[in-house]
Order: C-alpha cells, then structure tokens, then sequence
C-alpha cells in the first residue's frame, strides 16, 4: 500500500483545490459535506449550477474521453478530485450519480452515434438528469424476472408495466429501463434496453414515502407508452448484456467503502458532551471501548479502500477487495448511528441535532441498494472464494414456463 500522491498527482490535487477555493469556502472543523438529494427546486438548481460550472472547466466527468466533455483522466485523479471536492461547501451532486456513473458509461459501451451526441453531453453539465428504471416488484435482486413488456409496432415499441425504487424518477428527463420483448425465450435472453423520455404519454410517477420522511424513489407505471426504435440501445433481445455494464458501474459507484452518515469524530464530540452518572461519557469504559471499535473497524474499511487507491494509481485494476466496501460500511454505519442514538438516552428518540436518527432510517435503504448485503455475499462467495454457485432452478427455462405465485384455477 502506497499512501503518497505521486508528483503527478500531487499536482493534479493542486490544480482541483486551487479550481474548488475559487468557488467556495473549505468546509469548517467537524462540518459535514452536504450529501443527499436536493428536497427543493433551488437545491436542485444550485446542484445543475455547480455541475454546469464544473463541466464547462472540465471537473465535471474527468474519466470519460475528452470527445464527450470528459479529460481522459485515470480512476485515481477522479478520487482525488472527489475527496477535494468533498472537503468544500460546494451543493451535493448525487442527483447526477445515476447518469453519470451508471447510464453515460452504458451509453458510450453500447448507444448509438446519435444517441450518445443526443445524450452525453446535456448529461454530463447537468441539463438533463437520469433514472435508472430497472427493478420491479417481484424483480430485484433477481433482475432478469422482470415483466415489463415491449411489444414491436411499426417503427416503435409500445412498453405496459411497473417498475418500482425508481430513484429521482420525478425530477428526472430521461430514464434507461429494461424491458421483456421475447417471452418465449430463457429470462436473461429476452430483454432490451431502451431510452425513456419521462414526459412521454402513459408514464405516472407515484412517489414513495421512505420511514426517513423523505421520498427520494418512486413506483412507475406504464401504460402503452411508445417509444420509438431509434431509443433502443443495443440489439433486440441483448438487454441483459447491456444491463451488466450498467450494473458493474453501479457496484464500481457503490463500492468506494465511503462512510455513510455519522462518523467517529461525531461520536466522540457526542460523548464529550453528555454524562453517564454524573461524568462525561467520553470517560466511561463501556463507551470508549464501543468508539474504539468503530475506530478500528473503519480503519480497516480506509486501508481495505487504500488498496484499491494503490492498485488504481498504479493504473491497475482492483481486486476483490474492492467488492468488500459497501457490504462493511453500509451495516457499520446503522451501528453507529444506532450507537449515537442510545448514548443519549430517551433524547436520542426525540431531537436529532446530529443527524443520527435520519442516518440510522436511511441506513437499511442503503443495504438494499445497488445490491442487497445477502447478493454481496453470495458475489464474494462465488466470484471471489469461489465457492459453489446457487442452484438456478430455471437456467434455461422458457420465461413464460416459469412457475409463479399466481392462483390458478
Ligand atoms: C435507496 C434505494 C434506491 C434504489 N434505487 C433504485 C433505482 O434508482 N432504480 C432501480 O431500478 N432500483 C432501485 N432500487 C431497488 C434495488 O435495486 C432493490 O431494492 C434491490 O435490488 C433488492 O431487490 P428487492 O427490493 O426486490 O428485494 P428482493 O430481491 O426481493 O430481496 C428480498 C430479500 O431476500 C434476499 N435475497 C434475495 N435473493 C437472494 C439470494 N439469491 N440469496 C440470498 N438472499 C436473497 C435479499 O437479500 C433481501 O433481504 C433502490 C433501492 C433502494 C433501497
């Protein structure tokens, strides 16, 4: 493990904090970075502002290639920038996530010359943001169920379905779904992926109010939506090809091993400021010897993403640890934050200055995202111990023969 900037890089993180100190003020001691999804129309502007800015000084997609606004930049310079950029009160660009890490790499894998001069480049300033409009109620963790159908009709589709946890779907433009065409096919060989305009006839949004009290996803429907051959990307029935390049950028997006609300330096200020029998809690034994284990046990989530820093700054590909991050960190950040909470006693259920309530609701979402903590295991068990895969009772099957849960008779 290699904790240095090399010289190249050393400057490269000069050059991004010397562009981030022209723009905005660096973040106070023990002051958070603003994360989240904007809840309001000018959070919202302020995020396309800030990503608009960035693209027109080349901050703003740093590993695409420079035709499509990006810099050609390699995977290390885009954390240093992200960990430079997170050190500013700059608005929170998570809104962008989906498209830019997930869909613009698709796009570029698989879309068309027209389509990526359509796309790309309103993507990656901020113009229009992106949803990804794959699971449904009975097809999440096993995708490939899914039963959204597009059926050919001239020179358009017509897509009928549901799909559901569609995030940012009610302030999104576009949407990339995938949808069945050939039923009578094996699951995973009757799919195609198409482009979806938001604002087409026949899409309703419902949104989906989350136990945090915010309602960042939403359930959609379809109804004789058309949309026309040109939106399709990839061949007919090639849909689950181009979903996994989607989803390999999704896990690569989730796996950075980042903490997800409070951290250690939280709790320790949270300690200093309360008593346990008359002393400050920072000095019970119970209480340290519980901060100490979170100490330790994020540090080795930090070193375990350190690696994968080293592997991408020697310009290689990371190993298996890289699968490790988000299946450590999203349960250690519901411990921590259950942890802040119970350290205040009966206070910790009924004011949240911290912000310890809202990362203890939003952490379970986190678990499911992007790939539950049981498919993060099962992943490590198979691709990286490799241990025997799970019996797949219908490889191979026609999907329509598939048996479901429906009453017959
Ligand atoms: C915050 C959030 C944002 C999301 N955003 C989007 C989005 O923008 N677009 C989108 O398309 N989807 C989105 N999702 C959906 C997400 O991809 C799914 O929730 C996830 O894939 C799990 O699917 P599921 O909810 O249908 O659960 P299921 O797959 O039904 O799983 C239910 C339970 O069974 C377990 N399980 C399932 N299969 C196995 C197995 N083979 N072995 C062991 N255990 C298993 C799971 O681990 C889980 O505990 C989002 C979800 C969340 C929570």
């Amino acid at each position: 493990m290699d904790f240095n900037d090399t010289p190249e890089e050393a400057a490269f993180r000069a050059e991004a904090c010397a562009f981030l100190a022209q723009h905005w003020e660096p973040l106070a001691p023990g002051e958070r970075a603003a994360g989240g999804e904007p809840d309001t129309g000018s959070a919202l502007e302020a995020a396309q502002s800030w990503q608009a800015l960035k693209y027109d000084n080349g901050w703003a997609v740093l590993t695409w290639p420079e035709e499509y606004g990006g810099r050609g930049a390699r995977a290390i310079e885009s954390v240093i920038w992200r960990q430079e950029e997170s050190s500013f009160r700059t608005p929170s660009t998570m809104v962008f996530g989906i498209g830019l890490g997930m869909l613009g790499p698709t796009l570029m894998a698989h879309g068309s010359d027209a389509q990526k001069k359509a796309h790309l480049e309103r993507m990656a300033r901020g113009d229009d943001i992106w949803c990804q409009l794959f699971s449904e109620p009975s097809a999440g963790s096993d995708l490939a169920g899914l039963r959204t159908s597009a059926v050919r009709d001239g020179s358009d589709w017509v897509i009928n379905g549901q799909k559901i946890w569609t995030s940012g779907a009610h302030y999104s433009r576009y949407g990339m779904l995938v949808a069945r065409t050939d039923p009578s096919v094996a699951k995973h060989d009757g799919l195609t992926y198409f482009i979806i305009d938001m604002e087409a006839a026949g899409i309703e949004i419902r949104p989906i109010k989350q136990i945090s009290g915010s309602s960042n996803f939403n359930e959609v429907f379809f109804t004789d939506v058309r949309v026309p051959d040109s939106s399709r990307v990839g061949g007919v029935g090639e849909g689950w090809r181009v979903s996994i390049t989607t989803l390999m950028n999704e896990r690569a997006s989730l796996g950075g091993g980042s903490s997800y609300g409070l951290s250690v330096d939280d709790l320790i200020r949270l300690a200093r400021g309360l008593e346990i029998g008359g002393r400050p809690a920072i000095e019970d034994s119970a209480v340290r010897q519980r901060i100490a284990e979170f100490h330790v046990r994020l540090r080795g989530v930090e070193h375990t993403g350190n690696r994968t820093l080293t592997a991408l700054s020697r310009g290689a590909t990371p190993g298996p640890e890289s699968s490790i991050g988000k299946l450590v960190t999203a349960p250690l950040g519901q411990q921590l934050a259950s942890f802040a909470i119970e350290l205040q006693s009966m206070a910790g259920a009924a004011i949240d200055d911290l912000g310890a309530q809202h990362a203890y609701l939003n952490a379970p979402g986190i678990r499911l995202a992007g790939g539950t903590d049981e498919i993060m295991r099962n992943i490590l068990a198979e691709r990286v111990l490799g241990l025997p895969p799970e019996p797949r009772a219908d490889k191979g099957m026609p999907f329509r023969d598939i048996p479901t849960g429906a009453a017959t008779g």
